[in-house]
């Protein structure tokens, strides 16, 4: 069995779906995997962000305007009026659905029913389209089997027993249709895995039926090598390991969720990453496979924070780091980046929440100073730590740019450096030139 994930743009337009419909029908057994269209969520969200602060006339717009797209977008996937009809009723059974949490007090309950709707619609006008073009498809609600426990992490167990149980009733089926991104909680109630988590889906189904290939399927030909925002020339890498893939992935190839690598690498699951509109191309392939060497790739994450800590205390002492890091576990709080000396430390963060709190606190070991809107530019690839030359080789390229902090060594597959965010397109630019055209 294979997982096929489709993302919001893949579904972008009802000729879209269609093409997704064609990609699909090959007989074989698969699971595919939804997203809400492009642009449904984020509506939702803005609807959910209105009932929060009370102002129900703007929802009440927002709602009827996410109707209305729903709406034409049934018009132009059906023209057989019957199906037209039912289609429609989908879209106004999820808007009664939204319009029922208008009436009183919102809260976090509601706003992650509300979320749901994207994939909830998207799923059944997908499964309904496949039946108008005379495709059998099954419909498996992810409400009945994908689940987060009390930290908020996959229950994979729970997940395992029940996705078994649900395609045990239909053994002689082959195509599965379910939702991404939705789940429920520890305490049963709708929840969601995070914007972008349809991803993540598709690889815990994937993890839970030890599945032969999880595909994720969007609208550019697989990871490139750089970003092609900023960069021209960039191009698809066919191979990359799970570490690699996980390190692009969290530090700023948009294409994948970095949750998601987990679940495939742990069942060794290949993860191939398509295009929907160039179904034939070779795409990415990430595997256990590192057979190749030297570097594949350049990423950038944006809004890093830096905060330094200046500390005489450090001088000899041994159980410093220790007490550091205990405050940014205290805030849950992940570190980026680190860099030490004798007597100070820096580190990266990216999620600031909790940046006051934590500054306090760690005001307690000496001279504190936080410094925003920095970029972590990371390379990566094969590097092998005894090989020389790669190090050289970047710092050469980015000889004009004020490097802030250089982090090397830790893994083989990554090369940390943090610059001015004001410097980052120039960086990425220069390090293309160097790393990738010679
Ligand atoms: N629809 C959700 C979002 O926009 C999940 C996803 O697309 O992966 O975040
Ligand atoms: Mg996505």
């Amino acid at each position: 069995m294979k997982i096929l994930k489709f993302g919001g743009t893949s579904l972008g337009s009802a000729e879209r779906m269609q093409n997704v419909a064609n990609i699909i029908n090959d007989g074989q057994k698969k699971i595919i995997v939804l997203s809400a269209y492009s642009g449904a969520t984020n509506d939702l969200v803005a609807i959910a962000d209105c009932l929060y602060k009370n102002d129900k006339a703007s929802a009440d717009q927002l709602i009827s305007n996410f109707q209305q797209k729903g709406h034409d977008y049934v018009a132009e996937l059906f023209t057989n009026e019957g199906y037209v009809a039912q289609a429609k009723e989908i879209i106004d059974n999820s808007v009664d659905q939204i319009r029922s949490f208008t009436i009183d007090m919102f809260t976090p309950f509601e706003e992650k029913s509300v979320l749901a709707q994207g994939e909830l619609i998207s799923t059944s006008l997908f499964h309904l389209y496949l039946q108008s073009v005379g495709i059998k498809s099954v419909f498996l609600p992810a409400l009945n089997f994908m689940r987060i426990d009390r930290e908020r992490e996959p229950d994979y167990y729970y997940i395992q027993e029940n996705l078994e149980r649900e395609l045990s009733n239909y053994a002689d089926e082959s195509l599965f249709i379910t939702q991404g991104f939705i789940c429920r909680n520890a305490f049963g109630e709708v929840d969601n895995l995070q914007r972008g988590g349809s991803d993540y889906s598709a690889s815990l189904i994937g993890a839970a039926i030890e599945a032969e290939e999880i595909q994720i399927w969007t609208d550019i030909d697989g990871m490139h090598n750089n970003d092609p925002r900023y960069v021209k020339n960039t191009k698809p890498i066919e191979q990359l390991s799970f570490h690699e893939a996980a390190e692009l992935a969290y530090f700023g190839a948009k294409i994948l969720h970095p949750s998601s690598i987990v679940p495939a690498r742990n069942k060794n699951i290949p993860v191939r990453l398509n295009n929907t509109l160039a179904p034939e191309a070779k795409g990415t392939i990430i595997s256990k496979k590192t057979d190749e060497t030297g570097i594949k790739a350049i990423a950038a994450k944006d809004d890093i924070t830096v905060i330094n800590i200046q500390s005489d205390r450090m001088l000899l002492a041994y159980g410093f780091l220790k007490k550091v890091f205990e405050i940014f576990e205290i805030y849950k709080t992940p570190i980026d980046m680190i860099t030490t000396s004798e007597v100070a430390v820096s580190v990266t963060i990216d999620h600031t929440g909790h940046l006051e709190k934590i500054v306090e606190d760690l005001h307690q070991f000496g001279q504190v100073t936080v410094k925003k809107n920095f970029t972590i530019i990371c390379v990566v690839g094969a590097f092998q730590l005894e090989s020389k030359g790669y190090a050289g080789k970047i710092l050469q390229a980015l000889s004009s740019t004020p490097v802030q902090m250089i982090s090397y060594g830790a893994s083989e597959h990554n090369i940390s450096l943090l610059v001015d965010k004001k410097h980052k397109k120039e960086a990425l630019q220069q390090l293309n030139t160097s790393l990738f055209q010679v």
